[in-house]
């Protein structure tokens, strides 16, 4: 069986396994990349939220320190009951205070019988009454925690301040002299959410433990979403996905507030799709180049297998040392291919060329001056057979022809065996004379030839006729009946035209 020589096939296959390899590698790569880049992502906000939160506590913190040793003061100076003096003199420390520190706006101090002072000095009686604030009403039953509430300074031009409130406490009786409450700007805490760049696009703002906005730089936040946020928030510090969102926060201002940051997974997913994306457009790259040697190695084994198989076709071809063994290959090729068309032409009993190669060569030998054609017939074959049997039979037509191929010399003369015990002879470029004599010569040799088997005497009839001049049948024809009256006139004999 022929198995058919494929070689696109392996290199394909070759080829596609690279191709599937690399994109699976790829994948892999870009998969971790992205959750390589993803933790990063949530690092670097982590990073960001904690900076902001120790930043607004420092700066909260500051502030309560201050409102601490106020409160011990008034403490100890202040006295409802008594307006003048020492009072004064505390009012005007207080104002010295207060006008160092930058984003104050008052001081309040109040007692739980509604007395109220509040710096910078308000004159006149007020209405306000300021146990009805929240910062009085959780600050006045504490001991010592400071506590940060937004509420409204009615005596300022602000809607919100940031109030961080202690309450007085009275230090050799221990007796709650009221709450001292310190208001900040809140605008500038606004600020600096503001002002620090985030990694990510993002939302910063600052949320109470129970699910209220403290403050906001200005987004629309739906409350029931503080309120989750609350729920998930319960540590001090974390992170957490929350409807598609990612949230980093950390507490300040004595834990009673958080700093949350909010990034919309799309926005993370965008960012992690582009650094993807190069990875993507590398093996991109890649594929195309792969796609080049795949079509640059099919074209050159293509051209080297042509060359082989020229090659072969042609049996030229020099060994180089490392092609010895193609070359092997070729030569072998090619002596097999000889065989077989020799073979193919040569009739295997008598060794002669057979009828197929004198079918082709009288054509030509036809058209060729100085050519004859000779037909034999062995005599009263039949009766060898009949007596001596087809092995003797064979054996006579087999000596037959190598005498005949003996007897011609370098002669340009070519036997053929035209059918069961008859010879055709094709004579080129000799006289008649000659391919007469050599006839002669054969026959002779023939019907004095001795054999083993007693009484086996062996002889032929032979048309000599010579060509051209007519069509091929006639031609053969003519030989025939030139071999026809040799049989007819007694055989062993070559009549001649
Ligand atoms: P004639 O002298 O008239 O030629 O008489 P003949 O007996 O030779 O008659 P013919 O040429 O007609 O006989 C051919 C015989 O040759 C017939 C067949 O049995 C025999 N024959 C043909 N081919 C072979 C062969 O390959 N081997 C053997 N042993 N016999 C063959
Ligand atoms: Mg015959
Ligand atoms: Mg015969």
């Amino acid at each position: 069986m022929i198995e058919s020589l494929n070689f696109r096939r392996p290199i394909n296959i070759c080829f596609s396994v690279i191709a599937a390899t690399f994109i699976l590698v790829g994948l892999l790569i870009a998969h971790l990349q992205w959750s390589a880049s993803e933790e990063a992502h949530k690092k670097q906000n982590r990073i960001y939220i904690n900076n902001i939160a120790a930043f607004m506590d420092t700066y909260l913190g500051g502030y309560q320190n201050s409102v601490r040793e106020m409160a011990r003061i008034a403490a100890d100076q202040h006295k409802f009951e008594d307006d003048a003096g020492s009072s004064r003199e505390l009012r005007s420390w207080m104002i010295e205070r207060l006008r160092i520190l930058p984003d104050a706006i008052s001081i309040i101090h109040a007692d739980s019988q509604g007395r109220f002072i509040r710096l910078p000095y308000i004159e006149g009686t007020s209405s306000w009454d300021p146990r009805k604030e929240p910062w009085f009403t959780i600050s006045i039953e504490d001991s010592d925690e400071a506590h940060f509430t937004i509420s409204r300074d009615p005596f300022a031009n602000k809607e919100r301040v940031i109030t961080i409130s202690l309450p007085v406490i009275n230090g050799t009786d221990g007796s709650n002299n009221g709450v001292l409450a310190l208001n900040l700007d809140i605008d500038k805490s606004t600020e600096i959410l503001n002002s620090i760049i985030p990694p990510t696009k993002s939302r910063t703002f600052v949320m109470n433990r129970d699910g209220e906005m403290v403050i906001n730089p200005g987004y629309p936040i739906d409350p029931a979403k503080l309120k989750a946020l609350a729920r998930y928030a319960r540590d001090y510090r974390g992170d957490f996905i929350m409807d598609s969102h990612y949230y980093a926060y950390r507490s300040i201002a004595s834990q009673s507030w958080l700093v949350v940051h909010e990034v919309d997974e799309k926005e993370l997913n965008g960012l992690l799709w582009n650094q993807c994306l190069n990875i993507f457009w590398g093996m991109l790259f890649t594929l195309v180049v792969l796609f080049f040697c795949w079509w640059a190695t099919r074209a050159a084994m293509n051209t080297i297998f042509m060359h082989i198989a020229t090659s072969i076709r042609n049996g030229a071809i020099k060994p180089a040392a490392v092609e010895e063994m193609i070359f092997e290959e070729i030569h072998n090729s090619r002596q097999r291919q000889e065989k077989i068309s020799h073979e193919a032409l040569t009739d295997a009993l008598t060794g002669l060329k057979n009828r197929r190669s004198f079918d082709a060569d009288v054509v030509q030998y036809n058209n060729e001056p100085l050519t004859y054609l000779a037909l034999i017939d062995i005599d009263n074959f039949k009766k060898v057979n009949d007596t001596w049997g087809h092995a003797v039979g064979d054996m006579v037509l087999k000596t037959v022809s190598e005498l005949g191929l003996r007897l011609r010399g370098l002669e340009n003369i070519t036997l053929y065996r035209y059918g069961g015990e008859e010879i055709a002879v094709l004579f080129k470029g000799i006289s008649q004379e000659k391919a007469q004599s050599y006839l002669e010569k054969w026959r002779i040799t023939v019907s004095t030839r001795k054999f083993r088997e007693n009484d086996l005497k062996i002889s032929f009839s032979a048309g000599l006729s010579k060509m051209g001049g007519a069509s091929l049948p006639e031609v053969i024809a003519r030989a025939d009946k030139l071999l026809y009256q040799a049989k007819k006139t007694g055989k062993n004999k070559i009549i001649a035209s």
